[in-house]
């Protein structure tokens, strides 16, 4: 989530479709707990534990936010993901989580999905992104701050 560098470009790596993303801040998280990245392996029971932490966390989120925000993605799916936590492609109202969430502070995964849901409406992260972040959800950056030190597993 480099809102400055992301400026409006919804996506540098797929020409084929139109996303927006979080990406995590490399320049921030690696170092910070590299013992966590060291010892840690995802299993099928931590995957399945993710998921089901998701799942379980979901309708709710999607309750709250759909009448907030004004949209609603037309699917959502989970996936570990190297480099993000989560996209969206506006156009189809796709949205992807990092199965990650599931084993983080609930706070991260409602987050990501206010994030991902407001590039329903903006595409990149300008002004109006932010201007909306900050309608929908007041501590938002502190969020990002807090999600960005966190290593990608
Ligand atoms: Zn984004």
């Amino acid at each position: 989530m480099r809102d400055a560098a992301d400026g409006g470009r919804a996506d540098t790596r797929r020409a084929d479709t139109r996303r927006a993303d979080s990406r995590r801040d490399d320049s921030r998280g690696g170092a910070a707990y590299p013992e966590v990245a060291a010892h840690f392996a995802w299993t099928e029971e931590l995957r399945r534990r993710a998921a089901a932490n998701i799942d379980a966390q979901l309708p709710a989120l999607l309750a709250k936010w759909g009448p907030v925000i004004g949209r609603r993605p037309t699917h959502i799916t989970l996936r570990l993901m190297t480099s993000r936590w989560g996209s969206c492609t506006p156009a189809t109202g796709r949205i992807r989580l990092n199965l990650q969430l599931g084993l983080m502070e609930p706070r991260f995964l409602e987050y990501v999905l206010v994030h991902e849901m407001t590039h329903l409406w903006e595409r990149g992260h300008g002004a109006g992104f932010q201007r909306r972040m900050t309608a929908y959800l007041p501590g938002w950056k502190a969020l990002r701050h807090d999600l960005n030190r966190r290593v990608v597993l």
